[in-house]
């Protein structure tokens, strides 16, 4: 079984969170890392897609090639896994568990399937929140002005969001928030924080 205390399931459940790629949820994450470094911790996910400029290996992802993500695979490793706008991605079970003995609160950044994988196969073992963004034109914005995408990924992504979206509110177990401004939403992030985990006394 995923967990093996009581105690666990009280403090240190982790915490998914999704929304649409350009919603600012990276930002946002970045923010509660740099503010609360003990108590959240980042679940670096393996993905078969090439790294953007400036990402690091071991950082913000573990860059594998699709033999590697596959021997993965084959050895159980993967809490979950998805094929998300043709490439592959994961959670590495082993890096969320020793997060969660650690005491600290392992934060799962996936995609709506994903999130929709874990809670079918642990419910209620898990906090999820969805980030969105206040419009599809606003969200549209944001991912050319990042300007690390060509045309046809923005699309591609565009399409995914919408899916996502309707997908996200279909499952109903999210805590949304929308982002329409990024000081207003981190305040907002921290309150729903502090519901989830009480015992951390954020
Ligand atoms: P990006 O390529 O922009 O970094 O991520 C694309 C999408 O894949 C995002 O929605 C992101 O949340 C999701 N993603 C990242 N890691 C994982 C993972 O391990 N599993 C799943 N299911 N989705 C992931």
């Amino acid at each position: 079984s995923f967990f093996n205390q009581e105690k666990d399931l009280k403090t240190c459940k982790p915490l998914v969170v999704s929304g649409a790629s350009g919603v600012g949820k990276g930002t946002l994450l970045q923010m509660l890392f740099k503010q609360y470094p003990q108590q959240f911790v980042f679940s670096v996910s393996y993905t078969t897609r090439a790294p953007r400029p400036g990402e690091v290996h071991g950082q913000h992802y573990y860059f594998v090639s699709k033999e590697e993500f596959q021997k993965e695979i084959e050895k159980k490793a993967f809490l979950e896994f998805c094929e998300v706008h043709g490439n592959y991605y994961g959670t590495h079970l082993a890096q969320v568990q020793k997060v969660m003995k650690q005491g600290q609160v392992c934060v799962i950044e996936i995609d709506v399937q994903g999130a929709e994988k874990i809670s079918k196969s642990m419910p209620n073992q898990c906090n999820y929140i969805f980030i969105n963004a206040p419009s599809t034109e606003e969200l549209r914005k944001r991912l050319t002005g990042r300007g690390t995408e060509t045309e046809e990924v923005i699309e591609k992504r565009m399409k995914n969001a919408e899916k996502e979206i309707e997908k996200a509110h279909q499952l109903g177990f999210y805590n949304e928030l929308l982002n329409d401004d990024l000081q207003k939403t981190f305040k907002k992030l921290i309150d729903v924080l502090k519901t989830f985990y009480a015992d951390l006394k954020l």
